[in-house]
């Protein structure tokens, strides 16, 4: 329910360009197809996604033309959640985290303004509120207002937080973290990390060192690296997750911002293009407002 109006403005938009693409015609024929295809490229969904479920679709009415557009609109459900049965699945649930992973280690990565902070504050909430401990490391040095935006959030969702001075060794912040982490036999460490795209040399080498200090204390440590997405940004979000993932050893993607936005779409092309899995998706500014992604949910808000 919560997802369904998260993704209110999605839906509205994706089911009235398909409607548009389908109006007055009784078969499907190339027109209908072509003006299919324009529908979901122009929803976010992406071209080589599209272009994908576009073939099955024609695979299908070569045996049926005569097709109302009820029918066609079952069809294009069905199509959308077959290709997403072949995207990678993270298989989370229940805020769990694995056994013999403790402290579990989630390194979050992304560019300024994606949602990170936010995020971090969020999934602190779930951890906890499904019984796990949790600390959060404030790595993003450069900016005071990521500290001080961490730290609300720490307050918020009532865990500790381990932070230096800003302009601080990022690595050094998240030495301590892990370290203080493990002392204190916590479930899990969340550390924020800087987002400056404009100097991506830097950051990878940044990143890589926070890696490798964190190892020191926990040699199989990062357990999982999570890049955010600004959902809302539609093809900008994916063209960021292919810089990243090429840069970066990312393992789990968030993508926020969903709500409020008509570009909901980019997640059926991210899910569909990335050998990553999305594992979160944010749907409002609150605490509450982060669920973890469930593709067959998704295509069923999506159509609903
Ligand atoms: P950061 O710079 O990546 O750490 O970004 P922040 O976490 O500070 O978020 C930037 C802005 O996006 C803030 O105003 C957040 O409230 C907002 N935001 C983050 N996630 C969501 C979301 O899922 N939905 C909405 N509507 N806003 C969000």
């Amino acid at each position: 329910e919560n997802l369904d109006q998260g993704l209110q403005k999605t839906k509205e938009s994706f089911l009235s360009k398909i409607g548009r693409a389908i109006a007055g015609k009784s078969t499907v024929d190339t027109e209908v197809l072509d003006n299919l295809e324009d529908a979901l490229v122009s929803a976010d969904v992406g071209v080589d996604t599209t272009v994908k479920i576009i073939d099955r679709i024609e695979q299908r009415v070569a045996k049926d033309k005569y097709l109302g557009t009820s029918e066609l609109n079952r069809m294009l459900q069905e199509e959308i959640a077959a290709i997403l049965v072949d995207a990678p699945d993270s298989g989370f649930r229940d805020f769990d985290t694995p056994v013999g992973k403790k402290p579990y280690v989630i390194m979050v990565v992304g560019v300024n303004g994606v949602g990170k902070t936010t995020t971090i504050g969020k999934l602190a909430y779930n951890f906890k509120k499904a019984g796990k401990s949790v600390m959060l490391g404030a790595a993003d040095t450069f900016r005071a207002a990521a500290v001080d935006q961490l730290t609300i959030w720490s307050e918020r969702a009532g865990v500790p937080i381990v932070k230096q001075q800003m302009g601080s060794d990022p690595g050094a912040v998240a030495f301590d973290t892990v370290q203080s982490g493990a002392a204190k036999d916590v479930d899990v460490i969340i550390i924020d990390t800087a987002g400056r795209l404009h100097n991506k040399l830097h950051l990878m080498d940044e990143l890589g060192k926070i890696k490798r200090v964190m190892k020191k204390v926990i040699p199989d440590a990062p357990h999982e690296v999570l890049l955010v997405l600004d959902g809302s940004t539609g093809q900008n979000a994916l063209e960021q997750a292919k810089q990243f993932t090429a840069t970066t050893e990312v393992t789990a993607l968030a993508i926020t911002k969903l709500d409020g936005t008509a570009k909901g779409g980019v997640v059926l092309a991210i899910a569909n293009q990335f050998k990553i899995p999305v594992k979160y998706i944010g749907i409002g500014e609150k605490m509450e407002d982060l669920q973890v992604f469930n593709k067959e949910s998704f295509v069923e808000s999506l159509f609903s």
